[in-house]
């Protein structure tokens, strides 16, 4: 029976090529995403689109049921939807930073929740956590993204004991400077929050180098993680965490 795998951000970046991944090791692949126009381009190469947006709890239960009801199963969710909300700690709207956990933890930690019961009693699943270097390191003006992830290593690492006993993996993976729309988006929201801020000379710099070609020269193509996530998915004992990428010095 072929197995199904449920990667989430799969319109753009590291999802997109995860997802292509998975396919081409023989899964039956659903890439979820918010912008649904963007996923039409793998739905053309046989990959499922999937409506959902991680701070929904009724659109992500949704989507569980209708993998389920289509295939039965989900062998592997690879839990990747996240963005960087840049700023200084101090200037950072807390609902805005209240958003970068919803998507970055608790979406994620939902998700883990509704596959969990199916992949239990089949006593058999992975689940790949998307953290990143910065949840292992931390940079100024990073200070609500770093929380995220360093609180998704630590809950992916709790994780693994819990499910271990059933016969379920959970692999962590952090990337270092990847070649996607991230570093674009991150810029944004860092950007948006110097209008008046005490921090503004440290966010003028530390933009500019975040949107830099000499940062966008480092980085690795999404491919590389991709390439991880196939090596963790098919490992009969996967590592724990699989670090991928250059790791940025401090920007300020
Ligand atoms: P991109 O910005 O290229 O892609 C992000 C993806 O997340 C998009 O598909 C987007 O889809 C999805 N997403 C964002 N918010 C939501 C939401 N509320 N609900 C559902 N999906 C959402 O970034 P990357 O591919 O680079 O990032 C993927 C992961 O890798 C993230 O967790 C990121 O933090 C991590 N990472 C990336 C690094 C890098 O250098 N690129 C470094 C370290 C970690 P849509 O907007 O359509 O919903």
């Amino acid at each position: 029976m072929t197995k199904t795998a449920l990667v989430t951000g799969a319109s753009a970046g590291i999802g997109e090529e995860t997802a292509r991944k998975l396919q081409s090791l023989g899964y039956t692949v659903y890439g979820a995403a918010r912008r649904t126009d963007r996923l039409q381009k793998l739905a053309g190469e046989g990959i499922r689109p999937l409506a959902m947006d991680v701070t929904d709890d009724a659109s992500m239960t949704a989507g569980i049921e209708t993998i389920i009801a289509e295939t039965g199963r989900i062998d592997v969710l690879v839990n990747n939807a996240g963005y960087g909300s840049y700023g200084a700690i101090e200037d950072v709207p807390i609902d805005e930073a209240r958003r970068q956990f919803e998507v970055n933890m608790f979406g994620l930690g939902r998700l883990v929740q509704l596959v969990l019961p199916q992949m239990r009693a089949r006593k058999s699943g992975t689940i790949v956590n998307v953290s990143s270097m910065g949840g292992k390191l931390h940079t100024p003006l990073g200070g609500w993204y770093h929380a995220t992830k360093f609180a998704v290593e630590g809950f992916s690492d709790a994780l693994r004991m819990e499910v271990a006993p059933f016969g379920i993996n959970v692999v962590v993976i952090e990337p270092g400077g990847i070649r996607t729309e991230w570093a674009g988006i991150a810029a944004d929201h860092l950007e948006e929050t110097a209008r008046g801020s005490a921090y503004a000379p440290q966010i003028t710099a530390v933009a500019k180098t975040m949107r830099s070609e000499a940062i966008a020269k480092r980085q690795s193509p999404p491919s590389v993680i991709a390439d991880a996530i196939g090596k963790a998915v098919t490992a009969r004992r996967p590592r724990t965490r699989y670090a991928i990428g250059f790791t940025a010095k401090p920007l300020i």
